[in-house]
């Protein structure tokens, strides 16, 4: 019987997991579904640092594979920020502050500036050692005005040029084929099924 743990508190993260994974595992569990309520301070100067932070301290709890993730948005013309800080990149940390501060920023770049990444760190682990570790990446560029309403964070500002819309236009299901955390759980299932 295999199991897995998901070291987050997001149900949208469970379920595009779960959806990836299903076929790997015969059960994938949150912390919530765990009774695991643990703080766990994200403050390694990595997208893969804090997601071992996370992986690590939950395997040390749980008999499992536990998988954690961290992602963020690094725009090029302002040297990778707010990367491992893009939740908080704003002082009240809100997605409406978030994005404003993103944009008053990005005005002063050109459009070399303004190319961005979405990164997504995935750290695998059992029993406090890493398993695995990847990182999926998608890339795009910071446009000045939101555009569309679907997806959460950045997503109205993240233009891809190859669909000609931004994250917050493209269907739900389109953006889960390509994001960044896409890619990395890609990368987890193919190393599982290895
Ligand atoms: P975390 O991985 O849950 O710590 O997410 C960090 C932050 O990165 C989020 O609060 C968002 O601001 C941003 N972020 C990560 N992935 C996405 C995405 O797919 N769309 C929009 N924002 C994202």
């Amino acid at each position: 019987m295999k199991k897995l743990v998901i070291a987050t508190g997001n149900p949208g993260k469970v379920r595009e997991i779960k959806k990836i994974l299903e076929e790997v595992y015969d059960e994938i569990c949150s912390l919530k579904d765990e009774g695991i309520a643990v703080d766990i301070v994200e403050d390694a100067d990595s997208f893969l640092g804090n997601a071992a932070k996370k992986a690590l301290t939950i395997s040390r709890l749980v008999d499992c594979d536990v998988l954690a993730d961290d992602s963020g948005l690094c725009v090029d013309g302002l040297g990778g920020r707010p990367g491992v800080y893009s939740a908080r990149y704003s002082a009240s940390g809100t997605d409406e502050d978030n994005n404003k501060k993103l944009v008053e920023e990005c005005a002063a770049l050109d459009e070399e500036g303004r190319r961005a990444s979405y990164v997504c760190a995935i750290v695998l682990a059992r029993g406090g050692q890493e398993i695995y570790s990847c990182e999926g990446k998608c890339y795009g560029r910071i446009v000045l005005e939101a555009h569309g309403n679907g997806g959460f964070g950045y997503d109205p500002y993240f233009y891809l040029p190859e669909y000609g819309q931004t994250f917050g236009e493209l269907p739900a299901e389109e953006k889960n084929k390509i994001s960044h955390r896409a890619l990395a759980l890609k990368k987890v299932q193919e190393f599982l099924q290895k």
